[in-house]
């Protein structure tokens, strides 16, 4: 069967980038129709965000249990059941999809199931099972995500023993030991969250760092948290092949420091990283043009394409691979389409690491401002010196801000300790608004809090120094 109908704005993918930009649109009065191929909510409530978040939850739980007895309680027999926990971590996506599913409703936006193909520039095609729907529309915003980087090393047989991020969040039964592929944010998520479930986790990283876009000092904090923890971590190591073992194990080698390594493990998670993914759409031919560089579809500031009404956001742009960036480019792309011009600001989008302790980071890095010549001053305050961090049992880590040594302006932040990933918004506040340490200090934070460490840090800018350290 085949139907034709009208769109105002046409968006393809429902994930954090497309199903906000509906919102939006729908609020502001125009008429949408959103078309997801697989589950509302895209990557991040599915696969990614959410359910690797609602896991470290579960590591959490049972690491503190373990640790009771620092706080003067007594846990006997502490133990987990991984099949309830990815059940805990289903019920949460699912629970938050359905969320999403009656926002829409709600907004009267029109969610399309069906795979998505671009017909021309002002008309796109649905394709459900055995019904297409011709979709003629005046604006379109792409939206489709990004996929797994896939290595070529993996032989024969041992594609049974490899995993994705996807496939590590709903392992039937967990291994004894896993290797990880890959020292990002993805890996190091994961790395913690198994470790913490009792498997040994080794991390091969090729670059020198893990976390390699971060300053050294939060890369040292983090790396010998790690170790503490049992993850074994291996740099400047490349993986070279996987193969599999004679009693069934994954065989993978390495090459660090210019001499051949073996490690065996039950499972291997691929995680090197993610590529934009044009969902089967022949953009090109349509006049899209793709960077490139990132392999992705490219935009100017406005979130425009090179074609005037096809707008792209999200992780498709090649630009970030962060869920929040990917909503506020939909926001922007929406306005500018809807007459408001505005422009994808990419200063101050903060990145939020679920290790243990959190990492989370703003702006500028010292790295980034010397590279830029920047005459900068650095505050920073200690985790262990913070009485509410104390309270918690947290003692590893620390708040540092960067400013510019002129103006006072906060140029940037990273923040490794407790609760981090929501103590960043105070300095993403800052660096957004442009925001002066003296301002951060002239604020009043509540005692006993973590965030007071943003107000030492702040201070401890200017010679005389922080309060309390
Ligand atoms: P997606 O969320 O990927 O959505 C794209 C959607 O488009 C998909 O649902 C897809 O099915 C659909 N689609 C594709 N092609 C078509 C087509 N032809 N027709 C119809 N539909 C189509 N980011 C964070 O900010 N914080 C985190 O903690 C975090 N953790 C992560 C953990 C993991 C394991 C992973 C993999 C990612 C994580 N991310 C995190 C990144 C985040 O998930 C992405 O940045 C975000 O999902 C990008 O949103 P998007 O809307 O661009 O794309």
């Amino acid at each position: 069967a085949s139907s034709e109908q009208e769109s105002e704005i046409t968006i393809i993918g429902g994930g954090p980038g497309g199903y906000v930009a509906a919102l939006e649109a729908a609020k502001q009065g125009a008429d949408v129709t959103v078309i997801e191929k697989e589950e509302l909510g895209g990557t991040c409530l599915n696969w990614g965000c959410i359910p690797t978040k609602a896991l470290v939850r579960s590591a959490e739980v049972y690491t503190n249990l373990k640790e009771a007895e620092q706080f003067g309680c007594r846990a006997e027999e502490v133990d987990f059941e991984w099949s309830e926990i990815i059940e805990r971590k289903n019920n949460i996506v699912t629970q938050l999809t359905n969320g999403i599913s009656s926002l829409l409703d709600k907004h009267n936006i029109e969610v399309i199931s069906g795979t998505a193909e671009l017909v021309d520039e002002t008309t796109v095609l649905a394709v459900k099972e055995d019904e297409k729907i011709v979709i003629n529309t005046e604006e379109i915003i792409l939206a489709t995500g990004s996929q797994p980087v896939e290595i070529p090393i993996v032989e024969q047989g041992a594609e049974d023993y490899l995993l994705y991020s996807r496939q590590a969040l709903d392992l039937d039964e967990l291994p004894e030991e896993m290797v990880i592929i890959g020292g990002g944010v993805i890996g190091l998520e994961f790395a913690f969250i198994f470790s913490r479930l009792d498997l040994d986790v080794t991390v091969i990283e090729y670059l020198d760092e893990v976390l390699s876009f971060l300053d050294t000092d939060v890369i040292d904090e983090i790396t010998a948290a790690a170790k503490e923890e049992g993850i074994d971590i291996y740099t400047g190591a490349e993986a070279q092949q996987i193969t599999t073992t004679a009693d069934e194990q994954a065989l993978v080698k390495f090459k660090e420091a210019g001499k051949e390594k073996y490690i065996t493990a039950e499972k291997v998670l691929m995680a090197v990283g993610r590529k934009p993914d044009l969902g089967g759409l022949d953009v090109e031919e349509v006049g899209v043009e793709i960077d490139e560089n990132s392999g992705g579809i490219k935009v100017d500031e406005k979130m425009q394409t090179t074609i005037d009404n096809i707008y792209a956001i999200g992780d498709v742009t090649g630009k970030t691979q962060l869920a929040h960036a990917a909503s506020h480019q939909g926001i922007v792309a929406v306005k500018n389409i809807l007459g408001t011009e505005e422009k994808m600001n990419y200063n101050a989008i903060p990145t939020a690491i679920f290790t243990a302790p959190e990492i989370a980071s703003v702006g500028l890095t010292e790295a980034e401002a010397e590279a830029e010549n920047k005459d900068i001053a650095v505050g920073k305050f200690p985790v262990a010196a913070n009485g509410k961090d104390l309270t918690l049992g947290e003692t590893r880590g620390f708040i540092k801000i960067i400013a510019d040594a002129k103006t006072d302006q906060v140029l940037g932040g990273a923040i490794i300790g407790p609760h981090a990933t929501d103590l960043i918004t105070e300095v993403t506040l800052a660096v957004t608004n442009e925001l002066s340490t003296a301002e951060v200090i002239e604020t009043i934070h509540a005692h006993p809090t973590s965030a007071e460490s943003i107000h030492e840090a702040a201070l401890a800018v200017r010679p005389e120094g922080a309060l309390h350290y």
